[in-house]
């Protein structure tokens, strides 16, 4: 059965069709580590993962290459302000390379706790300094580079179809906006090489052909790319807010360099915002994966909210859709605990229509809605809903929850002796022995004829 994937590049649903057959080469941006992941960025990477569920549910062997910038994010996407970095350093008291480290340790941590799989390549930009001066100087070869005080820039002028990814073309800027060039040809110019200040000695600085200094941040995604997929790729993902810089900045450089596109699908998430405001990495809005599960979330549950939305829809998050989202979660693992196990396995069709749904641009919203439809039916048996849980990726397998139906003994007693302490008024007691039965897997109940388990 074909997938079909909105490919931004063209802005319509295509059908996928990859350039080897049965293998997929995909690449997506990752993290910038100068400080932790917020939900929103994480929303990115559970999209990618899903991607890769499918593709993999599908049949094809999935080569996934992910970079970890740890030099040459500005401050603005535009090339200003300072290294993201050298800020989180200033910041933090640790030095750029420390924080880069405990940094990327975090994000990986965060990757496990969503059970996202982890990519077959995690390259980090400042070990591929070589390959990326390599770029440069064939990007200098081909009449694409000027100078100016503070760095080597691409000239996008000499590409016909430089901004196609975002349309830029079409998109005038608008009159009466005054455009700080600083030492650039044009607006959209970039940096590929920035030169350390001048009697300044940067954390992160290395010797090239045009002075000392560091990368700039695009060039590490052309660079890596093409050394672990080759050119063209299949699949290029990110967040949405890649697409009118970051993206169209690497199509530029990959495509003036090799003569080739760059990759056949680009692939992009909408946002995750908060009701009145946006995701920052700053303030209140900045909500980590550990301080949900400080709260006493199950870090799937926030999975488990994400998969209730199609990828391309922006998604606003709150704790009463968490709450919702964990209750789901925890249903779904009790529900899966007690299918029967004399269900018949799931009918052709059923596991047709579920693969339609995934296969139809990741609707994850559709094909979980679908799942529990069959499962209030009883017409899903356990292995099959396995099987549909590699797309999800909820460990469903790792958490079913069986009802015990026999009480036992010892918990007879220990609802007696519950039921004493409430009549002594002995709170403490009684919510121990409520915590002691709950982690037998009772339900505890309290009412007017005392505690009731089940
Ligand atoms: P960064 O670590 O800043 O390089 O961002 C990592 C990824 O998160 C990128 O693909 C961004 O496009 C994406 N991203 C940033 N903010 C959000 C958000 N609020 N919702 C969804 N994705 C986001
Ligand atoms: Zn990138």
């Amino acid at each position: 059965m074909s997938i079909t994937l909105f490919n931004t590049l063209g802005r319509q649903k295509q059908e996928f069709k990859p350039i080897k057959k049965n293998k997929v080469g995909l690449y997506t941006c990752g993290p910038t580590v100068y400080d932790y992941a917020h939900i929103g960025n994480l929303r990115s990477f559970v999209f990618e993962d899903i991607l890769k569920r499918v593709l993999q549910y599908n049949g094809f062997k999935t080569k996934h290459v992910m970079n970890i910038t740890d030099v040459g994010h500005l401050v603005s996407d535009s090339d200003e302000g300072e290294d993201k970095m050298e800020k989180g350093s200033r910041r933090t008291g640790k030095s750029a390379w420390e924080i880069a480290k405990f940094y990327t340790m975090s994000f990986k941590k965060d990757l496990s706790d969503l059970n996202i799989i982890s990519p077959t390549v995690l390259c980090k930009a400042t070990d591929h300094i070589k390959e990326q001066i390599n770029l440069i100087k064939k990007l200098e070869k081909k009449g694409f580079v000027y100078q100016t005080v503070d760095g080597i820039y691409f000239d996008t002028s000499k590409l016909s179809d430089y901004g196609k990814l975002a349309d830029l073309q079409h998109q005038e800027l608008k009159a009466g906006i005054r455009v700080e060039l600083g030492g650039k040809k044009h607006p959209n110019d970039f940096a590929l090489w920035k030169f350390s200040p001048k009697h300044e000695k940067r954390q992160m600085e290395w010797k090239s052909p045009w002075g000392m200094g560091f990368p700039g941040w695009h060039i590490e995604c052309s660079a890596m790319s093409v050394k672990y997929l080759g050119q063209p790729f299949d699949i290029h993902c990110g967040g949405i807010d890649h697409v009118p810089v970051h993206h169209t900045n690497e199509i530029a450089q990959s495509e003036a360099a090799n003569d080739k596109p760059m990759a056949n699908y680009w692939l992009h998430n909408e946002f995750l915002n908060l009701k009145d405001a946006k995701m920052s990495k700053s303030g209140e809005n900045f909500i980590t994966l550990s301080s949900l599960v400080e709260k006493g979330y199950n870090p799937l549950a926030y999975r488990y909210f994400l998969l209730q939305a199609h990828y391309r829809k922006q998604v606003v998050f709150s704790f009463e859709a968490l709450d919702s989202a964990q209750k789901g979660l925890e249903h779904l693992y009790s529900v899966a605990g007690n299918i029967d196990k004399k269900t018949k396995t799931a009918s052709k069709e059923t596991k047709e229509i579920f693969l339609n749904f995934i296969n139809n641009d990741l609707d994850t919203a559709g094909a979980l809605a679908f799942v529990w439809e069959k499962l209030k039916e009883k017409k899903l048996d356990l292995k099959t809903l396995l099987k549909f849980d590699e797309v999800f990726g909820l460990k469903i397998k790792e958490n079913l929850k069986e009802k015990k139906t026999k009480i036992s003994d010892d918990a007879e007693k220990l609802v007696a002796e519950r039921n004493t302490a409430r009549q002594n008024k002995d709170w403490g007691k009684s919510d121990e022995l409520r915590k002691k039965l709950e982690g037998m897997g009772y339900k505890v109940e309290d009412t007017k004829e005392g505690t009731k388990i089940s």
